[in-house]
């Protein structure tokens, strides 16, 4: 991806030099880890223990740092494309764009939904509108198999589509539903939003592409790759040998590559009604 020398978003909270405290709930860009983590802290709720990490950047060497500060300006320079992109596709529709803040940590946060570790992933909390990451996620994204500058500029792009559903009124909608849904409908709805934040993923893809240029041949492959990578399906084999579909809550590899794949060929946001869509009722 064509990123050095891009403008950097000014709406990045740096918390990198905070130390936190205690451990995160889930709702990040991944279930599974979430859900583990859930498991091991014996089903969550108001009583999870406090957790403290170790302040990691007191054991970085000069080098790390160097290459945390890169990616943290990568990531500045990412989030400046979606305000560019959203930008022009809001106003094109007369509305102003309301645009998120992006909280960098390193270990652990603070966050309207809960705590938030590096163990929970990069999430956006519709709370305080604001995208957690920890940019230890880039590494974890290798763990999984999908490097690449652009797997982890699909990660941002997915946490803002999140923010897009909260100002268009969609995530509102389903968290309003969910005191009448069972466990399994709700999950339902839990995999539409998360296939929608991936084709918001992939719109945003287009138009960042087409305004500025942005993607190097192998790109489209790398978030392809990752969001492969990080399908509930793949997921639940590699951790636990079998898969559940019912507890399934951001859909298989092949839904979300399918689903960011959509969003970057049609740049049309009216395409990406994953609440409609007959495969997903
Ligand atoms: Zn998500």
């Amino acid at each position: 991806m064509k990123w050095i020398g891009g403008r950097e978003s000014s709406n990045v909270d740096d918390r990198r030099g905070i130390s936190g405290g205690g451990l995160a709930v889930g709702g990040g860009i991944i279930g599974v880890i979430a859900l583990l983590l859930n498991m091991f802290l014996g089903g969550g709720g108001s009583d999870q223990p406090q957790i403290q990490l170790p302040d990691q950047s007191q054991q970085m060497t000069a080098e790390e740092k160097a290459a945390d500060d890169e990616r943290a300006k990568f990531v500045k320079v990412v989030l400046g494309y979606t305000e560019d992109v959203w930008g022009k596709l809001f106003s094109e529709q007369g509305k102003q764009y309301q645009q998120p803040t992006l909280v960098l940590f390193r270990g652990n946060a603070q966050s309207a939904c809960g705590f938030a570790s590096s163990a929970s992933g990069p999430f956006y909390c519709p709370g305080d509108r604001e995208v957690y990451i920890d940019l230890s996620f880039y590494e974890e994204l290798k763990n999984l198999s999908a490097p690449g500058d652009f797997a982890m500029a699909y990660v941002i792009a997915h946490e803002v589509g999140h923010h897009i559903q909260k100002l268009l009124g969609i995530s509102d909608k389903v968290a309003n539903m969910r005191q009448q849904l069972s466990e399994g409908e709700y999950n339902k709805y839990s995999v539409m939003m998360e296939l929608q934040a991936d084709f918001l993923a992939g719109v945003w893809a287009k138009h960042a592409h087409q305004m500025i240029n942005i993607l190097e041949p192998g790109d489209i492959d790398e978030a392809l790759n990752a969001a492969n990578a990080i399908g509930d399906d793949r997921l639940q084999k590699q951790s636990q040998g079998y898969v559940v579909p019912e507890s399934f809550t951001h859909g298989t590899s092949q839904q979300r590559a399918y689903w960011f794949k959509k969003g970057f060929d049609t740049g049309d946001m009216n395409q990406g009604d994953t609440f409609r869509d007959p495969s997903l009722q």
